[in-house]
């Protein structure tokens, strides 16, 4: 009772979700979801009933007071947003920051993912990843944003929209250089799965190789900057110095 679950679902086939968050899911008292149609499908499709309120972007501060009220009132609710982990690139940070606030307990309920569900496939064996999610909608600020990533030595991790697919992965390439891998993961877990791997001077001519190639839901991984060998130079660097500190009077 008084507990804020926070409920990932599927980010497609509806057999993507834990059994403990189906039990959660029938037992808590209120369903708060980013769109209840689309949630009323996968509690239909696991035949639960239940009592929903809707908590998306535009709404999410009204809301968490009404998510505190029935905390208040020792109920509690399951959090659940379209697809995959609720505040990842979707709302919940605000309503979680609220209730814990205000002192009530917030689990969570893992499930699925698309960063983490392209990254597992992706075969890239940098250690080290950052999910940036969605770039700006405009290519100038876009590539301001790249600009900034560009130096770090991390795989990068982008959700993009498909009509703005072509553009960012232009701009991709002109600002991270032509060279980079690129994997790109469309329709996970559902009929038209495709995981493409290139390099980014290649992915605009795959994209527009067959009109299929840009609809569905994509996930772009972009390796990371070369490490540079700053150790030999600056090895190097020293003995330079140490001669010439040699010749000083
Ligand atoms: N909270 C979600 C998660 O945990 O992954 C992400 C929600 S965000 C609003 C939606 C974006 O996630 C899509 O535009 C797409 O970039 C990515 N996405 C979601 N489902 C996907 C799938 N099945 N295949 C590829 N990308 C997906």
């Amino acid at each position: 009772t008084s507990t804020l679950y926070i409920v990932a679902t599927p980010i497609g086939n509806l057999r993507d979700i834990s059994l403990r968050a189906l039990d959660i899911l029938a037992a808590v008292d209120v369903v708060a979801a980013e769109d209840t149609r689309t949630t009323a499908r996968l509690l239909a499709h696991y035949s639960i009933a239940k009592k929903m309120m809707a908590l998306h972007q535009h709404n999410e501060r009204a809301m968490a007071e009404k998510v505190v009220n029935f905390l208040a009132q020792g109920k509690s609710i399951a959090l659940v947003t379209d697809a995959g982990t609720p505040g990842i690139s979707d709302p919940g940070s605000a309503l979680v920051s609220l209730v814990r606030d205000q002192g009530y307990k917030v689990t969570p309920i893992p499930g699925a993912n698309a960063a983490i569900c392209a990254l597992s496939a992706s075969g890239i064996t940098m250690p080290h990843f950052l999910f940036y999610g969605f770039l700006p909608v405009n290519s100038g600020p876009r590539k301001r944003e790249l600009e900034a990533l560009k130096p770090l030595p991390y795989t990068l991790v982008f959700y993009e929209a498909p009509h703005r697919i072509l553009g960012c992965v232009a701009d991709l390439a002109e600002v991270l250089g032509m060279h980079r891998q690129l994997i790109i993961a469309r329709e996970l877990t559902k009929l038209f799965e495709t995981l493409h791997r290139c390099v980014l001077h290649d992915a605009p001519a795959w994209l527009q190789a067959d009109a299929n190639h840009q609809k569905g839901e994509f996930v772009l991984l972009v390796s990371g900057a070369e490490i540079r060998t700053e150790e030999k130079v600056s090895d190097q660097a020293r003995r330079t110095l140490a001669l010439l500190l040699e010749d000083l009077p």
